[in-house]
């Protein structure tokens, strides 16, 4: 008999051979991992949303199909935590707002149903920045979570509530959306596993949009292994979204139980470095560029120069197409509404509703995406942003060049490791450079990793490596990402987890 605290260190891939095996059943694994969440999400808050009852019944449907002899899927029976971004039509979906609250939407999303069809066990739906706006899951209108490593720092954001149920042991496998870095830096700061796809990888029929050139859902978890079997499930075609790539997904799966980097050619970006990067975070970065040497890679320097002009193009971008999707919270179709007493005008009852149910961060940038569209100023402002994306989306085209080009490329995936609740709270722009070494992938569309690669000396917290590839060359990053995993916990006798201070 497999006591609990064992069931909630197993990986999602043991978890699905050990119940295939009938070594242990779905509902057992399902009452260790709800039992956990009981004991810790008190301190932690990594759940808005836990549906006992609904996870229970998808456990026993596993176990009744593994007693008739049916034959189970590959994740089947692994409980996951969903961002509560994707619409589930038993759960409600706020998207982190007080706009959606109470709101049970009508439908699932197509992500939610590829999970549901792979007999996925969904535990429940996960914290995050409003709207999924922010670097702290402190713009949460539900109140912050905490990072397991230290219940006092950020957890990283958007999909704060995701990354610290993996760390928590809260859930073995969790869905982040990243539109500007929101699965790949709380996978940082919390020494998880974070996939951000090609664009158009994973469907977004049925995810909340925030900027939706940008928006991409991915796989969270705490081995490669584990994040590559998730992205096999959700990612693929979806006719139901008008951008979703119609092409086989990459072999991700093979990718990562095959890692190596052996005579690959490896970029190192000068941009992605200099003021404001931790020590210890550049200390780790430099050790795991020594370390891709000795498995036998190649490094090469790139000069990517437009990457310097990223994050400013990005916050005209997100924040216009932010302004135009927001537009539907208009108090008539969803959720909250304010002042509706029979006197009132329904543009009045618009604008006190979005006055009631948005926060600060998501005024913010509704305003800021309005000034930067409208008549006068959108050649100057998103007209400009939109020719930068241009240039970073070739200074990655050149560095990937066929021949002459790097197979992928490296950095960190944070400038710091997580900072402290409240630190930045007030600092927008301070919030905003979290982000820095993230944000071209998604102004590119290409796909990125984060892993863990050790703990800064000087606080002892978690610091993540990024690897970039190419579009729809996913399965690089799991290929490289599978070889520095292993080389680390070879190097380390155990995964970096192992010393998260237990909550
Ligand atoms: N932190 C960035 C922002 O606030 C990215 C968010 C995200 O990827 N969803 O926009």
């Amino acid at each position: 008999m497999t006591d609990n605290s064992t069931i909630i260190k197993l990986t999602a891939a043991e978890i699905a051979a050990k119940i295939a095996s009938g070594e242990l059943t779905a509902v057992q694994v399902t009452e260790a991992h709800l039992a956990r969440i009981d004991a810790v999400d008190e301190k932690v808050h990594a759940f808005l949303h836990v549906d006992r009852e609904g996870a229970l019944a998808q456990a026993r449907a596993v176990d009744a199909k593994k007693a008739a002899g049916e034959k189970l899927g590959p994740l089947a029976g692994v409980p996951l935590a969903l961002k509560d971004i994707f619409t589930t039509k038993d759960m409600p979906t706020t998207v982190g707002s007080k706009i959606l609250e109470g709101w049970i939407p009508p439908y699932d999303a197509t992500l939610t149903k590829k999970l549901k069809a792979a007999d996925v066990v969904i535990l429940g739906k996960t914290n995050m920045d409003e709207f999924a706006m922010g670097s702290s899951t402190e713009n949460s209108a539900y109140g912050p979570t905490g990072n397991p490593w230290d219940l006092t720092r950020i957890p990283g954001g958007s999909g704060g509530g995701s990354s610290a149920a993996l760390a928590s042991y809260e859930a073995p496998l969790a869905i982040g959306t990243d539109t500007g870095g929101s699965i790949r830096q709380p996978a940082a700061v919390t020494g998880t596993v974070g996939v951000k796809p090609t664009y158009g990888g994973v469907s977004r029929y049925g995810m909340v949009a925030f900027s939706s050139s940008l928006d991409q859902g991915g796989p969270c978890a705490r081995t490669v292994l584990d994040a590559a079997l998730l992205h096999e499930v959700i990612a693929g075609h979806d006719p139901m979204d008008s951008t979703s790539i119609d092409a086989p997904v990459p072999p991700v799966v093979e990718a990562a139980r095959s890692g190596s980097v052996e005579g690959m050619r490896i970029g190192v970006v000068k941009q992605f470095a200099g003021e404001g990067y931790q020590a210890g975070v550049v200390q780790r970065f430099n050790e795991s560029v020594e370390l891709l040497k000795s498995l036998g890679a190649t490094i090469v320097e790139l000069d990517c120069p437009s990457f310097d002009l990223a994050l400013s193009a990005y916050y005209l971008i997100a924040p216009s197409e932010c302004s135009s999707n927001l537009a539907r919270f208009d108090a008539m179709r969803y959720g909250l509404r304010v002042g509706d007493d029979g006197t009132r005008s329904a543009e009045d009852v618009t604008a006190l509703t979005r006055e009631a149910g948005f926060g600060d961060e998501v005024k913010r940038r509704v305003i800021l995406g309005t000034y930067a569209l409208s008549s006068g100023y959108y050649d100057a402002y998103y007209g400009s942003a939109q020719k930068v994306r241009t240039l970073i989306t070739q200074d990655f085209e050149r560095a990937f060049e066929q021949g002459s080009g790097v197979d992928v490329i490296v950095s960190p995936t944070t400038p710091t490791t997580a900072f402290s609740i409240g630190e930045r709270a007030d600092d927008p722009m301070a919030m905003y450079l979290a982000d820095l070494c993230t944000i071209p992938t998604n102004l590119a569309g290409n796909s990125a990793m984060s892993l863990p690669c050790g703990l800064a000396p000087e606080d002892g917290l978690p610091v993540g490596l990024q690897i970039i590839a190419p579009a729809m060359k996913d399965d690089r990053l799991y290929k490289v990402g599978a070889a520095v995993e292993a080389a680390f916990v070879e190097k380390w006798g155990h995964p970096l987890l192992e010393e998260a201070p237990s909550l």
